[in-house]
Parts: C-alpha cells; sequence; structure tokens
C-alpha cells in the first residue's frame, strides 16, 4: 500500500532521515521507535508531504507522491494524520469539526456526511458530545474526536504521531482503544509512539530508528524480547 524507498531529508546541514526504506501492506499496523529526535515525526510529515524530500520517493498504491508532478492536496485526501496536540478547530462543534472535510475537501453531501460522522461518534461512545466544543471535552474525547476527524474521510493510511503524549495516563486508554478498534476494522496505520506496551500489542511491525536510519526492524515480539542491534537493546533497557 506504502513504499518508502531510499528517503533522505535533511535540514540546513543536518541529515534527520538517513535513506529510510519501509513497505507498510494493507492492513498492516507499522510502529515507530526510537530516542527523542531520531526521525520519527520527520518520517511522517513526508509521507504526508507535509515536509519535500532530498532524496528518494514515496509511493502510494504504486503512484509515486514525492513525484513533483503529484499534487498534495489530492495526496492528502487519501491520508490521514493525527497529531500529539488535537487541533480540533476551537471555534466549531465536534460534528462541525468531523463533516468539515468530508464536505469540503470530498463533496460529500452535508445530511449524509453528518450521518457518518454521528455513526462515527457512537462507534467511539462519543455520541452525547456531537454539539459541544473542543473546549468542553476532556483531552481524552478531543483526541478521540481528532481520529475520528481523520477516519471520517474513508483515508487509504492513517498516521498518528504520539497521539497520547499529551494525555494524562487515565485518558490514555479510551484513545488507545479506539486506535485498536481502528485495526480490528482493518485501518492501515503508521504510528511513532513512546507506549512501548502499546506499539507490542497493536503492531505488526516494530521499526526502531535511530539517528534517522532504521536500524531495526521485526515482529514486536522479536523487537521486544530478543533485539539484535545492540543500539535497539541500549534504547529499550533505558526506557522499559
Ligand atoms: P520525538 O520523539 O521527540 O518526537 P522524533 O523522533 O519525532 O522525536 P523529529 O521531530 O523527527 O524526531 O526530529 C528529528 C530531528 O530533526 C531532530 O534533530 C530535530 O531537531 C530536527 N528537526 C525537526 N524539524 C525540524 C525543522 N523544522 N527544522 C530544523 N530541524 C528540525
Ligand atoms: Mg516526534
Amino acid at each position: 500500500l506504502l513504499t518508502i524507498d531510499g528517503v533522505w531529508k535533511q535540514y540546513h546541514d543536518h541529515s534527520v532521515l538517513r535513506g529510510i526504506d519501509l513497505e507498510v501492506a494493507p492492513h498492516e499496523v507499522v510502529c515507530l521507535i526510537g530516542a527523542s529526535g531520531s526521525g520519527k515525526s520527520t518520517l511522517l510529515r513526508c509521507v504526508n508531504l507535509l515536509e519535500t524530500i532530498d532524496d528518494g520517493a514515496i509511493f502510494l498504491d504504486d503512484a509515486e507522491i514525492t513525484d513533483v508532478r503529484a499534487d498534495p492536496d489530492e495526496v492528502r485526501k487519501r491520508i490521514g494524520m493525527v497529531f500529539q496536540s488535537y487541533n480540533l478547530f476551537p471555534h466549531m462543534t465536534v460534528l462541525d469539526n468531523i463533516t468539515l472535510a468530508p464536505r469540503r475537501v470530498h463533496g460529500v453531501r452535508p445530511r449524509e456526511a453528518e450521518e457518518q460522522a454521528r455513526e462515527l461518534l457512537d462507534r467511539f461512545g462519543l455520541s452525547d458530545k456531537a454539539g459541544e466544543y473542543p473546549d468542553r471535552l476532556s483531552g481524552g474525547q478531543q483526541q478521540r474526536v481528532a481520529v475520528i476527524r481523520a477516519v471520517a474521510t474513508q483515508p487509504r493510511l492513517l498516521l498518528l504521531d504520539e497521539v497520547t503524549s499529551a494525555l494524562d495516563p487515565a485518558l490514555v486508554t479510551e484513545v488507545l482503544g479506539v486506535i485498536r478498534e481502528l485495526k480490528d476494522a482493518g485501518m492501515t496505520m503508521i504510528l511513532a509512539t513512546h507506549e512501548m506496551g502499546f506499539a507490542r500489542d497493536i503492531a505488526d511491525t516494530v521499526c526502531f530508528l535511530d539517528g534517522g536510519v532504521l536500524l531495526e526492524r521485526g515482529s514486536p515480539e522479536q523487537i521486544f524480547t530478543a533485539p539484535e542491534h545492540p543500539r535497539t537493546r541500549e534504547f529499550l533497557q533505558r526506557i522499559l
């Protein structure tokens, strides 16, 4: 579904991504782990074309999205992204936050967009919040709405960057529950996370980034119980 092929990214003369290769299959959940500054967010931003890459190529459904002729707006229609800070539109209700992109970007009729949004809210236990403004919701609820908003356009791929790290531990579980449910529904996802327990639980593939290099990848069992690379072992020992 997604192919990242030899991607390099630098800021000034500092290489932040150094030749990243990664294949993501349909329905696969990939977790990116690694120290702060290892390049996890940058990689997600490159996939969503929020950054231009300096070398290599990225393909979505076999079309090169990093081609200069590709239209970033068209590409982003097929990719959902959720950030650490939920950045809902504060002046819009929950319902309007969710229906905005389907209506404006995808041309879904208002009534249909609202129906779909209410279905999603219902499915994720937020049906009573449809008319509320974001500042009346808890952090966990806001982040659940942000995830719902990202999937309301039925993206091919969902990118999640530290979606629980701004939250109280008590609220983390409910957001992780939403992600787990999306996995069960077959959503293809790439997540950057510091939640090793969650990565272990939900990932099909765990990728360890170190200084912009994808140093090691494997099943959660393999990475968390028998990491091959000394740097991976060192990282896991430090944080587990
Ligand atoms: P964290 O776990 O803290 O979120 P990360 O793995 O997501 O870290 P990135 O945010 O991808 O790391 O950053 C990788 C490197 O790129 C860091 O050294 C960072 O300082 C640098 N960097 C990121 N964005 C920019 C930018 N806009 N301009 C210059 N340098 C940047
Ligand atoms: Mg980051």
